[in-house]
């Protein structure tokens, strides 16, 4: 596919800028910010599920600031784009990314009725989610802790996955704050460190051991029939397949769809190329792409300007780093919030990728004698982890790997579950 003809396959739509959190490592935190025209996200809508986007399959996920807090517009527009896809026979996923604190039975019951995922953002137990403070400077644990009870039993079997953020004070409890949810029947786990922060050698030490207890907390599990998932593990183990299979650094870079398949439209109307960038780059708008009343798809084809194979730290590029084949560090918003330039890498993710190889070793040793965690991994990584992530590399650059997945895909089977 030519640049010319690069799909739309997801639209991040910021609802507003508010959020009844103070969160210190978020942008949005605590702030009476404005919400989005109705009539502009129509048109942005109207835009990514039109005949003119090609893609017969679109995710619209609705961020802020704290997307509930225009839960009656939510309402509205996922009526619409619902509407707008079965009219132009495309199929829409929905999402939203939410703190849980507005969540109830009324707000679940239509939800669940228009199948909109929820991505709960909370990060466990009550010293961690305690830092997240309200408005009135109160700690959030009490009313999130029973958010959590109440989506328990409104999802019973299938409960949402739950996106933790890892700050060098809460590293060391990793373990404790997973627990946390996995005792209230979370098994879908997504954690991420604050990159921005500036993380102490100790306290990467901190978070590197965490990681490696949990990492056998996992095994223990699926040992025991338990199916958890922590796709932050997942996506690492396939990439080192990948890279051990002769994937380079610049195809790692493609695992990331901003701006070629994914846009981010802010509450103005501007475009950019995803939700990050909304935050870093409002002021500068080196990397916006357009607006909603230039159009979405021209934005697209326009893209982020990035070349893949430039990618590294202001020291070494990743092609000849040796750590690149253990490495998932790519985040183009980033390396612009952080260095001023996409294309650069800052250290402080080459150190938190280090910690947690650590783990992901561990991991790949465990394998031969594990085999609950190389089942798990077959089906996860080796049938839906592998297409999806050759779903992300097709996104960034559709066709060109195709031939190459199949390759590697064949290379896959025949039962093998180890380490290569
Ligand atoms: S460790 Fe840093 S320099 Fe090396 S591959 Fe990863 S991001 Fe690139
Ligand atoms: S990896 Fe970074 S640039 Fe890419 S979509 Fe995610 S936040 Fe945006």
């Amino acid at each position: 596919m030519t640049r010319a003809q690069r799909e739309l396959r997801h639209l991040c739509l910021f609802v507003t800028e508010s959020c009844n959190l103070a969160c210190a490592y978020c942008f949005a935190s605590n702030r009476e910010g404005q919400g989005i025209d109705a009539e502009l996200a129509r048109q942005a809508i109207d835009q990514a599920l039109g005949a003119d986007n090609v893609a017969p399959d679109v995710g619209l996920s609705f961020w802020g600031g704290e997307p509930l807090l225009v839960f009656g517009l939510i309402e509205r527009l996922v009526l619409h784009a619902a509407e707008r896809a079965r009219a132009s026979g495309k199929r829409v996923r929905f999402s939203l990314p939410t703190n849980l604190t507005l969540l109830d039975d009324s707000t679940i019951d239509f939800l669940q009725r228009h199948g909109v995922a929820l991505s709960l953002s909370c990060d466990g137990e009550a010293p961690a989610q305690d830092r997240r403070r309200t408005r009135a400077g109160a700690g959030s644990f009490a009313v999130v802790r029973d958010k959590l009870d109440l989506v328990a039993r409104r999802y019973g079997a299938r409960l949402p996955a739950v996106r933790m953020t890892v700050s060098p004070a809460t590293a060391a409890r990793l373990r404790e704050n997973v627990r946390f949810f996995v005792d209230r029947g979370f098994d879908h786990i997504h954690f991420a460190p604050v990159v921005e922060a500036d993380w102490s050698e100790r306290e990467l030490d901190s978070l590197a051991r965490a990681e490696l207890a949990l990492a056998g907390d996992w095994i223990a599990a699926l040992g025991a029939g338990r199916r958890l998932r922590f796709p932050t593990w997942e996506k690492a183990l396939a990439w080192r397949r990948h890279a051990r299979a002769g994937a380079s650094p610049a195809e790692r870079a493609l695992l990331c769809g901003a701006g070629r398949s994914m846009v981010a439209v802010d509450i103005h109307g501007d475009v950019y190329p995803c939700q990050r960038f909304v935050f870093y780059d409002k002021q500068a708008r080196k990397h916006a792409l357009g607006s909603v009343h230039g159009g979405l798809l021209a934005a697209v084809r326009t893209g982020l300007a990035f070349d893949a194979a430039r990618l590294g730290t202001r020291a070494q590029p990743c092609c000849s780093c040796p750590e690149h084949a253990r490495c998932t560090a790519v985040c183009p918003a980033l390396g612009y919030r952080l260095c001023g330039d996409v294309h650069v890498v800052d250290e402080r993710l080459c150190l938190l990728g280090a910690a947690q190889a650590r783990a992901v070793d561990y991991l790949e040793s465990r394998l031969p004698d594990e085999p609950a965690l190389g089942r798990h991994l077959e089906q996860v990584l080796a049938v839906a982890g592998q297409r999806d992530l050759f779903a992300w590399l097709d996104r960034a650059e559709p066709g060109r790997l195709a031939a190459r997945a199949g390759e590697i895909l064949a290379g896959l089977g025949g039962g093998r579950t180890g380490a290569q």
